[in-house]
């Protein structure tokens, strides 16, 4: 398995992790298969969406924000439900296909990871299988 850790800066924010992910991929040697993205985090998850206008990632987290909103009646103690609750509604995990030992996208798909409860370092695991 091989894993990386990323800084994020913002509590919510997209961070396009597509560059690592497909060095990742390249170091397990497997040139045609399936790739695991997975964010061991309770408070970050993994999704594929347009990385081409930024301005989708912002509405996203936008929309995400007015529908999980900071305050409201939560009861766990650590203070970051909506940030739970957001890792809830994208996964924790994305796959993608491998070919040419590099990730299989469509021509405006990049791969995120997604904080909720930022800043903090984060690490993603990445598991291919294949030949
Ligand atoms: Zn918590």
């Amino acid at each position: 398995m091989e894993k990386f850790t990323i800084s994020t800066s913002s509590r919510t924010q997209f961070i396009d992790i597509t560059h690592e992910v497909s060095n990742a991929i390249g170091n397990t040697g497997i040139t045609s298969g399936a790739a695991t993205i997975y964010c061991p985090h309770t408070t970050g998850g993994i999704t594929i969406n347009e990385g081409a206008d930024p301005a989708v990632k912002r509405d996203i987290l936008h929309m995400l924000n007015s529908i999980v909103p900071w305050e409201a009646d939560y009861r766990h103690m650590e203070g970051n439900s909506p940030a739970h609750i957001k890792t809830l509604l994208t996964g924790s995990s994305a796959q993608v296909i491998i070919e040419n030992s590099r990730p299989c996208l469509g021509t405006w798909q990049r791969i995120f990871f997604c904080e909720y409860d930022g800043p903090r370092k984060r690490t993603v695991w990445v598991q291919a299988m294949g030949r």
